[in-house]
């Protein structure tokens, strides 16, 4: 296996000796026990903290010269490559919605990067659209809390193109991991974790991109605090024509607006800022606040919190989802009880909190404004002392960013769609894409065919595929 102790990644603080199966985090392949090839450096290398302090977002991103905490720069001379262009895949770590990822280390520079292979991807005009959709996006993204491709592999020639592999950066865990381990998660903990989604949202929305499946799984945090937003396999652009039917098969059903729950045809942003109350909610309290067995009782777990809706909230809903709500007796709203979630449910945060967890979309706070609760503004103070990549310290002190909350530079376009007619023609318009977007940048990589590695990973991956497309069919 690759590796060769260069690994940027830091792996300690927040989850010391943890054993989190890390999502995207490579696990050594003898003992199935998180990987030290990974972590050559730790990140606290200043005054070091008693053994079991809670360690303060300040410290965790407070390492020597800020190099271990922060991510380095990620370009190498292609002089400096004289490699082949091979990588070997070391394991696999994680199975989005669509897709298997596997930690491999670049060999043009020895950095541990995940790697994602997109499946079936021509299986069919609706997944070629999906693919192309997600690797646009992917590709589109600038953003520190959003996950974006690194690269992505050379093709072969068209007639052999098959499957579609995307470089990513590395990320030790996610969100889940973190809320479901023993590890302390206190209240710095939780306000630089909200600050860091919100921020992404806030990226993602201004671009006319909604999520559609924000939940604790797909964000990935370091041990340093770092959160991103990742797979896109269910994001769209946002559709502005009312009249226009929208997919009702979208996100997690915890983590489901109410909405969505009730059958709207159409919906916007809003949808993404339930989801990210109800991670709030569970970071609060470490379980997950509406945990029901089936759509109809998540709704009645959300009435029972909110209180049953005034019918001006449920003018867009389905017959059948009106019927059953009207039906059912009056509940009086009990919000008193997101206090008893922990401590960290002050004032302010379920002031937040209630602000985000709104039955009527039309009057649910959204991500850009939630940015500016006082709630969030030592996690925003926190991001930008010593977290973040628009800010830099200088002796006299530290150097600010002017815009804290950055939007996208422009809308995500999705009008290539249009032209993909058949799933050849899709082949086509993503093999240019590919081809294109490599032209001048780095030393291509491929797939090395004849490595053991690959092998597994070709078998790992047809696994999961025939798993993912039995799921699709449903
Ligand atoms: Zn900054």
């Amino acid at each position: 296996m690759a590796f060769h102790g260069a690994g940027r990644q830091t792996v300690g603080d927040l989850f010391p000796g943890s054993e989190l199966g890390h999502k995207y985090f490579c696990v050594n392949s003898s003992c199935g026990a998180p990987s030290t090839g990974l972590s050559a450096t730790p990140c606290l290398t200043g005054p070091t903290a008693p053994a079991g302090t809670p360690r303060h977002p300040t410290a965790l991103g407070g390492s020597a010269g800020g190099g271990a905490a922060v991510p380095q720069p990620y370009s190498n001379p292609a002089s400096e490559v004289p490699s082949p262009a091979e990588m070997e895949p070391d394991r696999p770590i994680g199975y989005g919605a669509f897709g298997v990822v596997w930690a491999v280390t670049d060999p043009r520079d020895g950095r541990k990067v995940a790697l994602k292979k997109m499946p079936n991807v021509f299986q069919n005009l609706v997944s070629c659209k999906r693919v192309f959709r997600e690797l646009r996006m992917l590709c589109f993204f600038k953003h520190d809390n959003v996950l974006s491709a690194l690269d992505i592999l050379q093709p072969p020639q068209i007639d052999c193109f098959e499957e579609i592999y995307v470089i990513t950066e590395l990320m030790q865990s996610d969100l889940h991991k973190v809320i479901v381990s023993p590890q302390p998660l206190t209240t710095d903990h939780i306000k630089v974790f909200l600050y860091q989604i919100l921020r992404g949202l806030k990226y993602l929305h201004s671009a006319g991109i909604l999520h559609r499946d924000i939940k604790p799984g797909n964000l990935l945090v370091n041990s340093n605090c770092l959160l991103k937003i990742c797979d896109f396999g269910l994001a769209r652009v946002e559709e502005p024509d009312p009249s226009r039917h929208m997919t009702q098969e979208v996100v997690t059903q915890y983590y489901r607006a109410p909405e969505v729950l009730m059958g709207c045809r159409h919906y916007g942003s809003a949808i993404d800022v339930w989801s990210v109350g109800c991670i709030f909610a569970e970071l609060l309290g470490r379980r997950i606040l509406f945990q029901a067995q089936s759509p109809i009782q998540q709704l009645d777990l959300i009435t029972d919190l909110l209180g049953t809706p005034p019918l001006s909230a449920l003018s867009a809903a389905c017959e059948g989802a009106k019927a059953h709500i009207l039906r059912g007796p009056h509940k009086p709203p009990s919000l008193s009880v997101l206090y008893m979630l922990s401590d960290g449910a002050t004032h302010e945060a379920v002031h937040l909190l209630c602000r985000m967890l709104v039955f009527d979309p039309t009057k649910r706070i959204s991500g850009s404004d939630a940015l500016s609760h006082p709630y969030l503004d030592e996690g925003r103070l926190r991001y930008h002392t010593c977290m973040c990549q628009c800010c830099y310290s200088v002796p006299s002190g530290r150097v600010y960013t002017r815009d804290f909350e950055p939007v996208a530079e422009r809308p995500f376009s999705h009008s290539y769609e249009n032209s993909m007619l058949s799933v050849w023609q899709g082949k086509e318009l993503i093999h240019r894409f590919i081809t294109e977007h490599q032209q001048g940048k780095r030393v291509p990589l491929c797939i090395n065919p004849q490595s053991a590695a690959f092998k597994t990973f070709i078998r790992s991956t047809a696994w999961h595929s025939s798993k993912v497309s039995r799921k699709e069919e449903r």
